[in-house]
C-alpha cells in the first residue's frame, strides 16, 4: 500500500492556509479524509454531518491537533431549511467562506423499476440533488458579497457515466444532474470568479458500500478496474485539494475530475 492509499500522504498546498472550507457531510469516507487534509493544510472547516456524531467529532479532532481549524455543524442537509442554516453557522465561525464541497450524497437503497414509488424517488432526489441546488444558490450568495471569487466542489460518481449498478439508476441519474449543472453553474457563475468543478470517484471503500454492496457485488466492480482494486478515500483527497487551490487550478473551471482507477475514461 502506498502512502496516499493508506492515508498517510501529506499533499502541501500553501494557498488553503486560512482558507474557510464548508464541507457537508464530513463525517465519514470521502468527505471525512478530505476535510483532514484541508486541516493539514491550516485551512478552517466547516464540517457538516447528519447521523455520525461520535465520527465527526474524531474528525474535527483530527483537524485542530495537525494545525487547522474546525467547527461541527449538526443537520440533515435534506432539510429545506438546512443550507440557508448551515451555511450561516459556517460564517458566524470563521467569517466567510472560500470553498464549499457538496459531497453528503447516498444511494438510499437498491430499488429496481418494478418498485420504485414516488417517496422512493424524492429520497434520493432530495438528498443527491435538491439539497445541493440549495447549497449552490446560499454559498454562491455568501460568495459574491464576499467579493474576492471563491471554489466550489461538488461530487459526482462513475454512475454518471455507465447509469449505476443493479438498483441505483435513480442515483446515478442523480449524479447525472451533479455532471450536468455543474458545467452550468461554471458558466453561469464565473462572472463572480467562483469556479464550479466536480470530483467524481469511481469505486471507493467507504461505509456506502459497507451500506449497499454485496461483497459479491464489490468483486464484479473491482473485475472491471484496470488497477485491479478499490480505491481509498484518501486516493480522492488530491482532487478536492487541487481544485479547491487557486494557485493550482485557478484556470479550472466546469470539469468533472475522475478518480477511478482507470475504470471510467471519458
Ligand atoms: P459515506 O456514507 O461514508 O459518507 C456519506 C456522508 O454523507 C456522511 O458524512 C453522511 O453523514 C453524509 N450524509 C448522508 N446523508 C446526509 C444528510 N441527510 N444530511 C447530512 N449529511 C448526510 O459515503 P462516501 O464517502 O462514499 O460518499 C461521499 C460522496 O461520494 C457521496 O456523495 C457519494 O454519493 C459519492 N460517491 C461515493 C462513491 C463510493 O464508491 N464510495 C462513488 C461515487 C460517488 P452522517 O453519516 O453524519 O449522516
Amino acid at each position: 500500500m502506498n502512502s496516499s492509499q493508506s492515508g498517510q500522504a501529506t499533499l502541501c498546498v500553501p494557498d488553503l492556509k486560512g482558507k474557510v472550507i464548508l464541507i457537508t457531510g464530513g463525517s465519514t469516507g470521502i468527505g471525512a479524509a478530505a476535510a483532514r487534509a484541508f486541516g493539514r493544510n491550516g485551512a478552517k472547516v466547516a464540517l457538516n454531518y447528519n447521523a455520525s456524531g461520535a465520527e465527526a467529532e474524531r474528525v474535527s479532532d483530527g483537524i485542530k491537533a495537525s494545525g487547522g481549524e474546525a467547527v461541527l455543524i449538526q443537520g440533515d442537509v435534506t432539510q429545506p431549511d438546512a443550507s440557508a442554516r448551515i451555511t450561516a453557522e459556517a460564517v458566524r465561525a470563521f467569517g466567510r467562506i472560500d470553498v464549499l464541497v457538496n459531497n453528503a450524497g447516498a444511494l438510499v437503497r437498491r430499488t429496481p423499476v418494478d418498485q420504485y414509488t414516488d417517496e422512493f424517488v424524492d429520497a434520493v432526489l432530495d438528498l443527491n440533488v435538491k439539497q445541493v441546488v440549495r447549497f449552490i444558490r446560499d454559498v454562491s450568495i455568501q460568495m459574491r458579497k464576499q467579493g474576492s471569487g471563491g471554489s466550489i466542489i461538488n461530487v459526482s460518481s462513475i454512475a454518471a457515466r455507465h447509469g449505476g449498478g443493479p438498483g441505483s439508476v435513480i442515483y446515478a441519474a442523480a449524479k447525472g444532474f451533479i455532471a450536468t449543472a455543474t458545467r452550468g453553474w461554471a458558466k453561469e457563475l464565473v462572472k463572480d470568479r467562483i469556479r464550479v468543478n466536480a470530483v467524481s470517484p469511481g469505486v471507493i471503500d467507504t461505509p456506502f458500500h459497507e451500506r449497499y454492496s454485496t461483497a459479491e457485488q464489490l468483486a464484479a466492480m473491482q473485475a472491471t478496474i484496470p488497477m485491479n482494486r478499490i480505491g481509498t478515500s484518501e486516493e480522492c483527497v488530491g482532487a478536492f485539494l487541487y481544485l479547491a487551490s487557486e494557485e493550482l487550478s485557478g484556470y479550472v473551471t466546469g470539469q468533472i475530475m475522475e478518480v477511478n482507477g482507470g475504470q471510467y475514461m471519458p
